[in-house]
This record gives C-alpha cells, sequence and structure tokens, in this order.
C-alpha cells in the first residue's frame, strides 16, 4: 500500500495529537499513526468497574485559558473539552490544612527566606523574554542560588519543578522553568477533564478525522523513510508504507534519532548529546477506587516538609 497524505504525525500523545488536529484544521490532509491499541499515550484512560481510570497524567495546571485550550480555540471547538476546575484546592503541611497556595506555601517558610522567594517571583514576573532566553543552559538551582540557598527555599522550587519536568534542580532549564511558572501564573486554570484524560486527545484527533484525515491505532512506526537527506514518509512494522512531505515524530527524541531516523543523518555531536539523555524520575502511582466519598476536597496536596525536620522526602510516599 502507498498512500500519500500532506502531513503524517507518529504518535497520538497529547502533543502529536494537538499537532495533528492543528495541521488538519490548517488544511493539511494529515494521517496520525499510534502503535498503541488506544489513543493518547500518557494522557489516556480506560474504563474498570464503572470508573475511569487515567493511565499517567489526571491534573492539568493549565486547562482551558491555557495551551490546551489554545488548541481547542484553534481548531474551532473552543467547548470541546468539558473541564471540571480545581476551585479550592487543599494544601496539608504536616498536621495542618490550609488552602493551597504560593503564598501559604511561602507563608511556611521563616521571614527573611519568605522576602527572598517573594523577591524572585517578582523578579520572575518582571523578566523579559530575551532575559529568560539566556538562560536556557543555566541549571535552576543556579539561579535560584543567587537568591537564596536555604533548602526549604530549594524544596519549594523541587516541589513545583518536579510537577513540571519531573527532574532534580540541577538539571532543569531556568528558562523552560520560568515560562511554564509564567503561564500558570498568567491561566491560573487547574483543572481536570470530564470523561477522564483522554478527553484532551479525543478532541484534538476528532479535528484530524474532521478535516479528512485518518487516525490509525495498531498501526506502529519502524521507520521513517528518507530520501536525498529528507524524510519522505514511513513503514510501519506490519511493513505498510506511507508517504507526506513532512513528518513528525511525537515518539521519545531518542527513538526518533536512533529507531525510527537513524543516527547516520544527524550530526556526531548532535546524535551525542541525545544518546546521552537520561530518564527522569521513576515512580509508582497507586489509583483506589472508592465505593463512597470520603472528602469534599477537589484536591489535596500533602507536603510532609521532611527536610525541616531532618528527613529526605525523597522516596517517601507523598499521598496527593
Ligand atoms: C504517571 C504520570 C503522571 C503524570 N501526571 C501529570 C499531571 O498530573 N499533569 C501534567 O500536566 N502532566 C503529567 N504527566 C506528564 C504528561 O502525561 C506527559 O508530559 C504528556 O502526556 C506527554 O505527552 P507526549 O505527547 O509528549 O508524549 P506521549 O504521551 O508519550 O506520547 C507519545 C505517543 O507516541 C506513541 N509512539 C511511540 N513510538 C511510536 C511508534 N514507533 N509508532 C507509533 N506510535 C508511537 C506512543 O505510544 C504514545 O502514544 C504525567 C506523566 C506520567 C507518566
Amino acid at each position: 500500500m502507498n498512500e500519500s497524505y500532506d502531513a503524517i504525525i507518529i504518535g497520538s500523545g497529547i502533543g502529536g495529537a494537538a499537532v495533528g488536529g492543528l495541521l488538519a484544521h490548517a488544511g493539511y490532509k494529515t494521517l496520525v499513526l499510534e502503535k498503541n491499541a488506544f489513543i493518547g499515550g500518557r494522557c489516556t484512560s480506560y474504563q474498570k468497574d464503572g470508573f475511569t481510570v487515567d493511565v499517567g497524567v489526571h491534573l492539568f495546571g493549565v486547562a482551558d485559558k491555557g495551551s490546551l485550550g489554545d488548541v481547542c480555540r484553534r481548531i474551532g471547538t473552543p467547548d470541546a473539552i468539558d473541564w471540571v476546575t480545581i476551585e479550592k484546592p487543599i494544601l496539608r503541611v504536616g498536621n495542618e490544612r490550609k488552602k493551597y497556595s504560593r503564598a501559604n506555601m511561602i507563608g511556611t517558610m521563616p521571614q527573611a527566606e519568605s522576602d527572598k522567594l517573594a523577591s524572585i517571583f517578582i523578579k520572575i514576573s518582571q523578566m523579559t523574554e530575551d532575559e529568560i532566553d539566556r538562560l536556557w543552559y543555566v541549571p535552576l538551582d543556579q539561579w535560584v542560588n543567587q537568591y537564596t540557598t536555604h533548602p526549604q527555599a530549594h524544596d519549594f522550587f523541587d516541589m513545583i519543578n518536579g510537577q513540571y519536568f519531573c527532574v532534580e534542580l540541577n538539571v532543569a532549564s531556568t528558562a523552560e522553568f520560568i515560562r511554564c511558572f509564567r503561564e500558570v501564573l498568567a491561566a491560573r486554570s487547574s483543572a481536570y477533564p470530564k470523561g477522564g484524560c483522554i478527553a484532551i486527545p479525543r478532541a484534538y484527533l476528532a479535528a484530524v478525522e474532521r478535516h479528512g484525515g485518518k487516525v490509525m491505532t495498531k498501526a506502529g512506526v519502524d521507520k521513517v523513510l528518507v530520501e536525498n537527506k529528507t524524510a519522505v514518509g514511513v513503514r510501519l512494522k506490519d511493513g505498510r508504507e506511507f508517504r507526506a512531505p513532512i513528518i513528525i515524530s511525537n515518539a521519545d527524541i531518542k527513538a526518533t534519532v536512533s529507531d525510527l531516523v537513524g543516527t547516520d543523518h544527524f550530526p556526531a555531536d548532535y546524535v551525542n548529546r541525545i544518546q546521552n539523555l537520561t530518564w527522569s524520575y521513576h515512580a509508582i502511582g497507586l489509583k483506589v477506587g472508592l465505593a463512597e466519598k470520603i472528602t469534599g476536597d477537589q484536591l489535596l496536596m500533602y507536603r510532609p516538609y521532611a527536610k525541616e525536620e531532618g528527613e529526605d522526602r525523597k522516596g517517601k510516599l507523598s499521598p496527593g
């Protein structure tokens, strides 16, 4: 088989689905190929015993008012996702309960430290795009150290940064952190999509089909076809081939460079950089379905403040 498209996207994760929806809406005949039997990658859900179970992601810090909502607006279906907004998130610090807010988290620190953190947030809110761009390769811990080296302040950044990127402060990009932090502050729209997280890729991929494109599951790509130094198509594991002048990979960068395209097609220093990338945290999530509701809280964040107590927070369970 040799079908032609304007654009082929490898993977139906939230990234691939969003790009697919945007391209299809812009008039590109788009094909999305997903190796799994289900769409969404880490942003997916399944039904079990009357419960909707999210596989990976379960809460979005920037929902309707941020980039996720922007995609819906740009593909012409602003209300395609029905969001449940988190109105009153609760923070438990040790045994104390408060509203989950940056002010309350900062308030748990010594006065001198909370003043320093407040000045960091003012700095972040006032930085120009050029100033931020100069910080792409500055590790976040190094940048924070200019203002404070207090372990509780680092713990605070560690908690926010961990939620964004799942990496330690010393490998997080300061510019990337600041950009995300500013988007979260501007949007203030933590929310959960009704119907489970799969509702998001489903809304985006519906646009692909609405505009004459196709979404195929159980369609793992084995190779990106390269001719004259240009990606021209893909071959699936079952041998089928599809062609397009635009090939976008939503698979991870290592698999894309090493397996799908092949290292011969990239400069050696780039290949070296990609091959030296390491995986971020490993974690185990436990999801429990309850027969009855035990709390009116929509969201409960638990912060043991272990470092203050002389223990290491990492490796401990922090039920959320
Ligand atoms: C346990 C967990 C909890 C999380 N919690 C949150 C949270 O609360 N809030 C939040 O904002 N984020 C959270 N995240 C992060 C968020 O889920 C991810 O950042 C996001 O879903 C990644 O989307 P993606 O499109 O980049 O990649 P992926 O979801 O990984 O999508 C990649 C897709 O490509 C497909 N693919 C790969 N190779 C091929 C191939 N050769 N052929 C065809 N298809 C292929 C994969 O099957 C997959 O569907 C969490 C992640 C995990 C794992």
